[in-house]
């Protein structure tokens, strides 16, 4: 995936619906540039840290693929959303948004701009993809995080107090 440093990305010149939708960006662009921090990355920043188990469904790693595409814990969210994405795209270009490798899928939720010419999608096209695919990434985001949180409260409780 590309980003050019100094230049605003094709991403971000897409018209934004609401305010709501302008707060959705930041998470999304995090995951886009590689510096989303999961459990994958957390391995390679801290010496300590040796689970790449996903803390949400403990059925596999948890990479950005699996957070985004695979994660069971997260599909109560995902699939009404990926459906959403799959009508509009079928509608109109006839893909099948379900049917397309890990890596399309990708492609479509992080960045849809390059996918642009090869899907012919128009300008009003890609505005709705990406309207849903923020709203999309933005809900994984804060729902992993509720379940970060309560994770440590948890720990907490079982820390004794001396
Ligand atoms: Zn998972």
């Amino acid at each position: 995936m590309e980003f050019y440093q100094g230049k605003l990305h094709p991403l971000l010149k897409i018209k934004c619906q609401s305010a709501r939708d302008i707060g959705r960006i930041p998470p999304k662009l995090k995951m886009l540039t590689g510096t989303y921090i999961l459990q994958s990355h957390r391995i390679k920043m801290y010496e300590n840290e040796t689970d790449l188990m996903c803390f949400i469904c403990h059925q596999g790693d948890e990479t950005l693929e699996h957070f985004i595409l695979e994660c069971e814990g997260l599909s109560d969210i995902r699939n009404p959303i990926t459906d959403e994405i799959n009508a509009i795209l079928k509608g109109s270009t006839n893909v099948d948004f379900h049917e397309q490798t890990s890596k399309v899928k990708m492609q479509i939720l992080l960045d849809i701009t390059m996918l642009r010419e090869n899907l012919k999608l128009d300008t009003k096209l890609m505005a709705k993809i990406e309207y849903c695919s923020r709203r999309l990434l933005f809900l994984l985001h804060t729902t992993r995080y509720s379940f970060l949180s309560k994770g440590w409260k948890k720990d907490k409780k079982n820390v004794k107090v001396l």
